[in-house]
């Protein structure tokens, strides 16, 4: 689960990490007030979507009056932010994050993540930071440090001051990143991060190190216990389609081709969305209707895959195991019918009652071709796609 920026900020300041005087407004003419609270002369303000290279697509300005942040709240608010990061509709700008203004003097890159490998948390630091650190990694990997920690380590000011050279910190700021390093690692640690970007971390012309951006990713397998965190998730920053499968308890995530696929368990939707490339074609989605595939959940699936308007045909690949194929090619009519369902449908069934289970399907009046061999049944739905 992503954060957005204003409330990664909020983390950050409870634990103790620098960032700006700021205020976030749900309303135009709310940035009014908010430039008079942070007081100065020069604001930025910052549109939240849960996407970076705002900066780039026009969504982070610096304003010298409140008026002409009004008027880039005015442009943003309702409207959809495209930026490299997001899809090519964007996402929906819903609040405006008003800053101070700071004086920069260099832009650096620090970031968290965990590496299984090692099996450690990793702090990755670059002097180049405001790009892309992709690019970074690319052309200039000299730059960049990855420094493995240890949680509760004696060696964390050590870790913190291999990354300070890279970052070619003075020793004043050193000590400012050793005391970060370990606040960060405790917010890592504390709130089940699974990626925590600072990009750009800076020095400002008083010297001093400030968190001007923040990407907070939280482990979900983890919000069980980060209850105040899961409050804080942001819906329309999500595909629609996904948000609708969570609540149904169905692993569904969306992908850009057209054939809609439902399947039971996560490995066999793996080999199906690989069967279907293998002959052409693209899935439009990935979709694990779980062990239990009952009519109520099948009707579910097949209505949250219709929803997608890029869906030409839908490939069901069901292994009966400890359900039964007869019993769910009952199921996969009941749903059809239920749901209205205006494309074609090929079903393959396999394993526990599978034969029963396709003449059931031959002999339903609707339209479904019910096909068992996994190959056939793929390049059919491909052919279809096309
Ligand atoms: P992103 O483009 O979505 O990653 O948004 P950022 O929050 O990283 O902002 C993009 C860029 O805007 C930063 O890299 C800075 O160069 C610039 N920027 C943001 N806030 C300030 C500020 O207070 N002062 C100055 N001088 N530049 C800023
Ligand atoms: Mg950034």
């Amino acid at each position: 689960m992503n954060l957005h920026e204003y409330q990664g900020k909020d983390l950050f300041s409870n634990y103790n990490l620098p960032v700006s005087k700021r205020k976030v407004v749900f309303n135009a003419n709310d940035v009014i007030e908010a430039c008079n609270e942070i007081s100065g002369s020069k604001w930025v303000v910052k549109a939240q979507v849960h996407a970076g290279g705002r900066g780039k697509a026009g969504g982070v300005k610096l304003i010298e009056t409140p008026e002409e942040g009004v008027k880039f709240a005015k442009k943003w608010l309702g409207n959809n932010l495209i930026t490299y990061q997001t899809g090519k509709n964007g996402q929906p700008v819903n609040a405006i994050l008003v800053e101070e203004f700071t004086d920069i003097e260099r832009e650096l890159y620090l970031s968290v993540i965990i590496d299984r490998d090692s099996k450690k948390i990793v702090f990755i630091g670059s002097s180049e930071g405001g790009v892309n650190i992709e690019d970074v990694a690319k052309n200039r990997p000299e730059k960049i440090i990855y420094e493995g920690v240890l949680f509760g380590d004696s060696s964390l000011p050590d870790n913190a001051r291999n990354i300070a050279k890279v970052l070619k910190l003075n020793e004043s700021q050193t000590i400012q990143l050793i005391s970060m390093v370990e606040n960060l690692l405790r917010l890592f640690v504390e709130k089940d991060l699974s990626l925590l970007e600072i990009n750009p971390l800076v020095i400002t012309r008083n010297g001093d190190l400030l968190c001007l951006d923040a990407k907070v990713n939280i482990d979900s397998n983890a919000l069980y216990r980060q209850l105040d965190l899961m409050e804080m998730n942001d819906e329309s920053q999500q595909n629609p389609q996904e948000v609708e499968a969570a609540k149904s308890d169905l692993s569904y995530v969306s992908l850009d081709g057209n054939i809609g696929c439902m399947v039971n368990g996560a490995g066999l939707a793996m080999g199906t969305m690989d069967t279907i490339k293998y002959f052409g074609g693209n899935p439009a989605n990935f979709l694990d209707v779980g062990g239990t595939a009952t009519q109520e959940r099948v009707a579910k699936a097949f209505k949250i895959i219709l929803k997608d308007p890029d869906v030409k045909v839908v490939l069901v690949n069901i292994f009966g195991g400890i359900v039964r194929c007869d019993l769910i090619a009952e199921g996969i009519i009941a749903a059809i019918k239920g749901v209205e369902v205006n494309i074609p449908v090929i079903v393959r069934l396999e394993g526990n009652n599978s034969e029963k289970g396709s003449q059931i399907l031959s002999k339903a009046k609707i339209k479904i071709e019910s096909i068992n061999n996994l190959a056939e049944a793929a390049k059919r739905a491909v052919a279809f796609a096309k």
